[in-house]
């Protein structure tokens, strides 16, 4: 989705890949990158369906160029996997199933949910979550709203701020004074922002468990 979110992936594939095998053997990638401004500005007038069909026209294209595992780059668009899923047949790797079972395994039952509004305000990644027996901590609105437009305004266009960090971190108490046990960085930019060094809770990065996870559904 975002170029700047993509470039992590893409990164950590490769890096797991080389670490695991010890050398330069990195896996063979098809990534189909999209025009996010169409994205965004579907998601904001909430033409879901099209987006639904959209990637579903993507996924089939993967499918179709020999692609034998699925991933979405991007905690948000999970809200339309089902309609992408469509006559894919290929495993699917879910970014909020990765996350949930590193959280469980764990043993934290309690995280807080860092991302857009669209993923915190709306049923399909949390009650993803609690699928797994996780309850979300969901920050207060006015942080929703800064974490939605840092994300949309900034990190999207690959742009880190120290304004936008502290605010970041703020939040992160905010959220652990609220209850929570873990933080999940819910949205495949807060990386760039967050991280264990600036949030005294465990942080869950849905980049990395994800990377993680589709790196095994290839090698195992
Ligand atoms: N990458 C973000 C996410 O993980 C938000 C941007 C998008 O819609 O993909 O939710």
């Amino acid at each position: 989705m975002s170029y700047s979110s993509t470039i992590i992936y893409y990164e950590q594939l490769n890096k797991l890949s080389n670490e695991h095998f010890g050398d330069l053997t990195t896996p063979k990638i098809l990534l189909s990158s999209v025009n996010f401004s169409i994205i965004e500005h579907l998601q904001h007038d909430g033409d879901w369906n099209q987006l639904g069909h959209m990637l579903n026209n993507e996924a089939k294209a993967l499918v179709q160029a020999g692609a034998e595992v699925l991933a979405l780059c991007t905690n948000t668009m999970h809200k339309v996997s089902d309609e992408m899923l469509e006559n894919i047949s290929i495993p699917f790797v879910h970014i909020a199933e990765s996350t949930a079972k590193h959280i469980t395994n764990d043993g934290f039952k309690k995280p807080a949910l860092l991302a857009t509004k669209f993923t915190m305000e709306e049923e399909f990644y949390v009650s993803k979550l609690s699928e797994y027996g996780l309850s979300t901590v969901i920050p207060i609105e006015k942080s929703r709203e800064i974490l939605h437009s840092v994300i949309y305004d900034e990190l999207c266009f690959n742009v880190i701020t120290n304004s936008s960090r502290n605010k970041f971190v703020d939040i992160a108490l905010e959220v652990q004074n609220n209850g929570a046990d873990s933080v999940i960085l819910g949205c495949t930019e807060v990386g760039m922002l967050l991280n264990r060094e600036n949030v005294s809770l465990p942080v869950y990065d849905t980049v990395q468990v994800h990377c993680k996870d589709i790196f095994n559904s290839i090698i195992l």
